[in-house]
């Protein structure tokens, strides 16, 4: 069975977000911890969590995928704010571990005028101290589509900053289908080469989440604007191709499309329904 979900607010509380994403027919979510633009994290009452357990474990969900806030730059040049990414990182590190077993995934940053070599450096930095405050969970890199002076564009940018990594043993990857596409990878046309390119670079092993989004733009764009599943310059039957594709299919996917919850039901039921 498809493992397929959406971003959902936790503002109501976690066991309402779980019964959200049960209202849409959705078996994961992802969900931010504390407002994506920053700020502390609200206090969640242990029974909350607990609510929000049981209701996961009686509908038979597969794993979460929680995202950091956009706000952090791992690789920002200031010390200071590298150090204020590395803080709010393992607090909500901390708090995720109520949930345990799940993913966690960030944006590995942007060098702004440092160059790319000194970001992939600074952002396995920030891993190497991040990372020991995973408790149970595992870090994502998410695949960036290159706006601006991102890094994690290409596989080579994620594997070189994994490999400066001391302990790999919580971390992987998140490949998001909008950003890869902008960032000028063809899955409409190659999608077996782009999955064996990731294997070679990378390794398939370190793939844990896809983020199922459609682009606003054309490939290569490097703009980063998703657009609702089918109405974008990836359309319907790629995206389709992406969730039954053996080497992927038994990936937890998130949908970050521009919806509410109907929405969100309407293209969580496309991609269960659609004939072989
Ligand atoms: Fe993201
Ligand atoms: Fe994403
Ligand atoms: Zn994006």
């Amino acid at each position: 069975m498809l493992t397929i979900g959406c971003h959902l607010s936790i503002s109501r509380g976690y066991a309402s977000a779980a019964r959200d994403a049960v209202s849409i027919g959705a078996n994961t979510f992802a969900f931010f911890l504390r407002n994506p633009r920053g700020g502390s994290a609200r206090s969640v009452p242990p029974q909350e969590m607990a609510d929000c357990r049981k209701i996961l474990e009686e509908n038979h969900f597969g794993k979460l995928v929680a995202h950091a806030p956009y706000t952090l730059n791992p690789c920002a040049a200031k010390p200071e704010l590298r150090q204020y990414a590395i803080e709010t990182m393992i607090d909500d590190l901390q708090r995720l571990d109520a949930l345990p077993g799940n993913y966690y995934n960030f944006h590995p940053g942007s060098h702004v005028s440092q160059g790319s070599p000194k970001g992939i450096e600074l952002t396995a930095d920030f891993l190497n101290q991040v990372l020991p405050h995973a408790g149970t969970s595992t870090v994502l890199i998410e695949t960036m589509a290159g706006k601006g002076s991102e890094i994690g564009r290409t596989f080579e940018e994620v594997s070189q900053i994994i490999d400066r990594v001391t302990d790999t043993s919580k971390l992987g990857v998140c490949l998001d289908t909008c950003h890869i596409w902008d960032g000028g990878y063809d899955i409409i046309n190659d999608l077996d080469h782009v999955i064996d390119e990731f294997d070679s670079v990378i390794g398939l092993k370190r793939l844990h989440a896809i983020h199922l989004n459609d682009s606003m733009n054309p490939l290569s764009a490097h703009k980063d604007r998703h657009a609702k599943i089918g109405e974008g310059h990836i359309g319907f039957a790629p995206l389709l191709a992406v969730t039954r594709h053996p080497k992927l299919s038994h990936l937890p996917f998130i949908l970050e499309t521009p919806n509410e919850l109907p929405g969100y039901a309407r293209e969580i039921a496309m991609f269960r329904d659609a004939q072989p």
